[in-house]
């Protein structure tokens, strides 16, 4: 009786856990370390704040329909394989061109997680510490804001654009097409950690920037969290 008190406490304290470690508050954001089943995390902000830079109807469906499918078909796609008891952390490191399903889900589930924690409808300012750091590795701040503008106007189709700390703790801007992002360490030319992420699909900005790219670019600065993004920098270069 004993143990299948135990056994169901455990279950239970389990399933309480993947609940509340799989969110983008602040304790919970370690999004590398979330296991399967994968959850879609509950948003920090209203999916209309963002508006005017991403309108609600976007924020909807991006989130509540393109996100959520990822998850799903991530939690499927690792059913057979090798690397379902993993971090995914391990999971993006470890994915191969092989596994063309594993390797979109799970992209897909880390860039949106990691979107939307370094979005926010408050305006926040990047401190003398972040300024610094972009500067050493860029020269200047607008420097890198040219590199991040240009590297998502030109990415050709669907991708995203990064700001990674890459291993010598220099900052560094990159660009991967689909769902890859700088952690999938077989797959892309550039690896680092990533500290800032810009979704440059079309369904990203399609509905209000239609084809202007460019705007929505633009528009990405004015809802940017700086202090998750710091805190990001910080943990990756501790
Ligand atoms: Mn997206």
């Amino acid at each position: 009786m004993k143990n299948i008190k135990l056994f169901k406490t455990a279950i239970l304290t389990g399933i309480a856990s993947i609940v509340t470690s799989q969110g983008l508050a602040a304790s919970e954001n370690n999004i590398v370390s979330w296991k399967a089943p994968f959850t879609l995390p509950e948003l920090p902000y209203e999916t209309g704040s963002l508006a005017p830079s991403i309108d609600k109807k976007t924020m909807e469906i991006h989130y509540g329909k393109h996100h959520a499918g990822y998850v799903t078909k991530l939690n499927i796609a690792l059913k057979d394989s090798p690397l379902a008891s993993k971090k995914l952390e391990e999971i993006l490191a470890n994915v191969s061109a092989a596994e063309p399903a594993l390797r979109n889900n799970a992209g897909g589930h880390y860039n949106h997680s990691l979107f939307w924690s370094i979005l926010s409808p408050e305006k926040t300012a990047h401190s003398q510490k972040m300024t610094a750091a972009i500067e050493e590795s860029f020269g200047s701040f607008e420097a890198f804001q040219t590199q991040l503008n240009d590297a998502a106007k030109s990415q050709f189709g669907s991708g995203w654009a990064w700001l990674i700390v890459k291993k010598d703790g220099k900052l560094a801007v990159t660009s991967t097409p689909n769902q890859d992002n700088p952690l999938m360490e077989k797959l892309v030319k550039e690896t680092g950690t990533p500290i800032l992420a810009l979704d440059i699909w079309e369904h990203a900005y399609y509905l209000n920037y239609q084809n202007k790219r460019a705007d929505y670019v633009s528009a990405f600065w004015n809802v940017i969290n700086w202090n998750e993004v710091e805190k990001r920098y910080e943990a990756a270069t501790k």
